[in-house]
Parts: structure tokens; sequence; C-alpha cells
């Protein structure tokens, strides 16, 4: 048998199941921080690396579309550097 033939038929196999499952999965839109680069998937902030296994992003027909925004965390740690800038500038002046 051949390896190569075997393993095509085994990811047309997936696509298609794939495909009755989820008609909306090429119409996926992951928040991700433009800051930390962790990607918001489930109410989480996960690793880029995590989100494709979780997601299974390799086995979409299309890559899923990134919007870029700033996760929690990295708002409030840009947050608090902001204030502690204006206050040394302050105490500066
Ligand atoms: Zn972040």
């Amino acid at each position: 048998m051949n390896p190569q033939l075997a393993s095509d038929e085994r990811a047309q196999d997936t696509t298609s199941r794939l495909r009755g499952a989820s008609p909306a999965a090429d119409d996926l839109l992951l928040r991700a921080c433009a800051w930390c680069d962790r990607v918001h998937v489930d109410d989480e902030w996960i690793s880029e690396e995590s989100a494709v296994r979780k997601l299974r992003t390799f086995d979409r027909d299309a890559p899923p579309r990134f919007t870029h925004t700033i996760c929690p965390e990295c708002f409030e740690r840009v947050e608090r550097q902001r204030v502690e800038h204006h206050a040394n500038r302050a105490r500066v002046a």
C-alpha cells in the first residue's frame, strides 16, 4: 500500500468530517493580543502554539482570521507603567 496515498485519504476524510461538523469553521475570527501575541480561545488567553493545537487550525480549509486587541494582563501592565511614568515625571518637575 502506498503510504502517501493513505495519508491523503485520511486528510480528505478529516476535512469532510470538519465540514459536516462545523459549516462556519472558516469564519473563525480570533482575537490576538498585540503585546504578548497570546490568542483568546474559550475565554482564556493562550499561546499561539496552544491555540493552533486546540483549534486544529491546520485541519481547516482556510486559516483563521485575526483581529488585534490587548489582553487584560497586558492592559494592566501598560496602564501601571503609564501611571508610574507620569508619577516619575511629576517628581522630577
Ligand atoms: Zn497580552
